[in-house]
């Protein structure tokens, strides 16, 4: 199979830089339908640009390229253990150009590997077919999404909904409630992979087995099309909108299978997929391993671009923020106003929040605007370049956040899916703000990004360490203020009276 190596790298590349038809035409309705003008809108926008900057420049959609995962299908006799070896090179190749983010840390040390390979990753599922092809599946799930993952024991009590039973209509329940906990924190609009029954293992792994159906098709169980078509129609009338910013789009794809269960359990299991919903696969000859035919996509067809126009669209009102930033700048800010950072910031995520617990931080955080950010980076030479720079999922630095802010004077906190009840009196106590960028827009924000000053805590990671980076119209939304002020909490209490409206429906 002297093309294996080639096709597999192949596959992984276009899976993190080209989002596949069905996801581009779901993103692209939930952009009409969208009323123009509001944050969901403006959020839509950016992703919409952002898709196209990736597919253009070949880099990552999202900067988190998840745990790679493969699902492999072979015909009788050929030899698995060959692609079994090749992938992880794949992998690491991959990784080294940049089409991955280095995403495999020991759960012992919390050392990185730096080529995402490690115990159990990637992930390889095999199975032998009567066909005469090979086929890959590969899906790139991050970790923003792949937290938001549920399982529910039910009979349960839910939120806002009562107690889901043990029956169809229980399953409705949690698979509202699921969209609902996501909130904007797996980056909006999103889509469901759900397994009614089975153990708790297996129907996690066929929940995600689902996300591998398209979004327009059609469960063949009327029972479950039906299940599927209700969830659709009813979640997008909760109104968590893209970004979790309040909108009309909340959910673009569900997808739900059935298995048998134990007599005493009835799990419902829970694949929440973000909008960067990114999986491909490939068909490859048999004895060459030269790639034959793509799924989900047909590459005779011009991909077309998404966005109307590039990046942000500028209304004249945009507040310049250039740090390091004073309390007064900061509480002249209010929860919906948009800012772009012009200057210097510093990335940090779950690492260097628990280092700043115990030590000093390296760098002066006083006005500082720190950015909860793993990017992709590769060293060109003497020099440290951005490939791709979202914000990650800012909740869970939710234990330390606050006293950070307490402690060394940051005044602006970059990230998405805002944070909880402690960091925001933390904020109005201090002089703080909460500024949330556009989950997965990694391309968007890496142009944002002119210029790698240097980097500290380089130990931890590259997703993990102090980054210290020059931005330029580097756009965001406040949506925590300083006077006590959250427009997650706001979007959170209105989509759960919703979600009561929806208990009996
Ligand atoms: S789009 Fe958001 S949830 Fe999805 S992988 Fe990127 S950061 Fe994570």
């Amino acid at each position: 199979m002297q093309f294996l190596l080639n096709s597999v790298i192949e596959l992984i590349t276009q899976t993190s830089t080209n989002l596949p038809p069905d996801v581009r035409t779901a993103m692209a309705a939930a952009d009409v339908n969208e009323t123009q003008g509001t944050q969901a809108s403006q959020a839509l926008g950016i992703i919409l640009s952002n898709i196209d900057m990736a597919q253009q420049d070949e880099g990552p959609i999202c900067q988190d390229t998840g745990m790679p995962t493969f699902f492999v299908h072979t015909p009788v006799g050929v030899n698995q253990i060959a692609i079994r070896k090749t992938i992880p090179e794949a992998v690491a190749e991959a990784t080294r150009r940049g089409k991955l983010r280095p995403n495999s840390v020991d759960s012992l040390t919390g050392k990185n590997s730096g080529d995402n390979l490690g115990i159990e990753t990637p992930v390889i599922h095999f199975d032998q077919w009567e066909q005469d092809d090979i086929e890959i599946k590969l899906m790139l799930k991050g970790g923003g999404c792949e937290n938001k993952n549920i399982q529910y024991s039910v009979p349960c009590n839910l939120d806002h909904l009562g107690r889901a039973d043990r029956n169809l209509e229980g399953v409705r329940k949690c698979l509202l409630h699921a969209v609902w906990q996501a909130q904007g924190q797996g980056c909006a609009p999103g889509a469901l992979g759900v397994c009614i029954g089975s153990d708790r293992a297996h129907g996690y792994d066929l929940a995600k087995q689902q996300l591998f159906r398209t979004l327009d098709d059609v469960n063949p169980d009327p029972v479950l099309a039906k299940l599927e078509s209700d969830v659709m129609e009813q979640a997008n009338k909760l109104g968590v909108g893209a970004m979790g910013f309040g909108g009309k789009t909340s959910l673009i794809g569900c997808k739900v299978t059935a298995a048998n269960r134990l007599p005493a359990s009835f799990f419902v299991s829970v694949a929440y997929e973000c909008w960067a919903f990114r999986r491909l696969g490939v068909r490859l000859d048999a004895p060459s391993g030269a790639i034959t035919k793509w799924l989900y996509r047909d590459p005779s067809r011009k991909v077309e671009p998404m966005a109307a126009a590039s990046g942000f669209p500028l209304t004249g009102r945009e507040i310049v923020l250039t740090p390091p930033l004073t309390e007064e700048q900061v509480r002249a800010l209010k929860v919906g106003d948009v800012v772009l950072i012009t200057g210097e910031m510093y990335t940090g995520r779950d690492a260097v929040h628990a280092y700043l617990m115990k030590n000093p931080p390296p760098v002066d955080l006083h006005g500082a605007a720190l950015y909860h950010c793993g990017p992709v980076m590769l060293k060109e030479g003497d020099e440290w370049k951005v490939k791709a720079a979202g914000p990650t999922t800012s909740i869970r630095e939710e234990p330390y956040q606050a006293d950070v802010i307490r402690k060394y004077g940051v005044r602006a906190v970059i990230g998405k899916g805002g944070m909880g009840a402690k960091t925001l009196a933390a904020m109005k106590e201090y002089g703080a703000v909460y500024l949330n960028g556009i989950g997965g827009a990694a391309q968007y924000y890496a142009r944002s990004i002119e210029k790698v000053l240097g980097v500290n805590l380089i130990d931890f990671g590259i997703p993990e360490a102090m980054w210290h980076l020059r931005a330029r119209n580097f756009a965001a939304i406040v949506t925590m203020d300083a006077h006590g002020n959250s427009l997650h909490a706001d979007v959170e209490k209105e989509t759960g009276e919703k979600l009561e409206e929806l208990a009996t429906v």
